[in-house]
């Protein structure tokens, strides 16, 4: 079993590469924006107490996300391993975190980080926008300010990971094989 961090700015490519590794290794997928956006049209308490957070590029608190991974590591079963797709974004997410598996006995494995250029990611996302429907995606000022936030209250993170030897940054510009053939190298040189 194996349990991956994929890691880096929103536009990195996060979602995209982890539908590919998923097909490959039957990793468990659990990506916190789109619980969230799930939650969202269900109209779920949780969703109304994210909306106002995430339309505005901002965080939504530590709480409400750890309980909510809390449940979907709980009641998954027979899992190959968790891929986590846009969380940890805080250091207290990534404490959070460990002490959860800790309880299940199987840790992370390593965090693969995107690397990718600032400019490229506001193409990307502004892209995006254009079929995605997601408000967040559709407003330059909000897309500036996840960029922000990434490197102010997320990109510590890495620095939690590399202390313990697992941070390990991938290059993400290039065609999208070729990115997904630089993470699978890395997750096979793991045991
Ligand atoms: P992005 O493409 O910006 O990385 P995500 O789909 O991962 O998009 O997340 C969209 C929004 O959901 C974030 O801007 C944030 O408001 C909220 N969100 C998702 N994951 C987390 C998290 N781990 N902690 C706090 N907020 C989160």
């Amino acid at each position: 079993m194996k349990n991956i961090v994929l890691f880096g700015p929103p536009g990195a490519g996060k979602g995209t590469q982890s539908e590919k590794l998923i097909e490959k290794y039957n990793f468990t997928h659990l990506a916190t924006g789109d619980l969230f956006r799930m939650h969202l049209s269900e109209g779920t308490e949780l969703g109304k107490q994210a909306q106002k957070y995430m339309n505005e590029g901002h965080l939504v608190p530590d709480e409400v996300v750890i309980d909510m991974v809390d449940a979907k590591i709980n009641s998954t079963e027979n899992s190959a391993g968790f891929i986590f797709d846009g969380f940890p974004r805080t250091v207290p997410q990534a404490e959070a975190l460990d002490r959860l598996l800790d309880k299940k006995g199987t840790p992370i494995t390593l965090m693969l980080m995107l690397d990718v250029p600032e400019p490229e990611l506001i193409n990307r996302i502004s892209e995006r926008g254009k079929t995605s429907g997601r408000a967040d995606d559709q407003n330059i000022e909000k897309i500036r300010t996840r960029i922000r936030v990434y490197e102010k209250e997320t990109l510590p993170v890495a620095e939690y990971y590399n202390n313990t030897g697992k941070l390990n940054k991938i290059y993400g510009v290039g065609n999208i094989d070729e990115i997904f053939n630089r993470l699978c190298e890395a997750i096979d040189s793991t045991l």
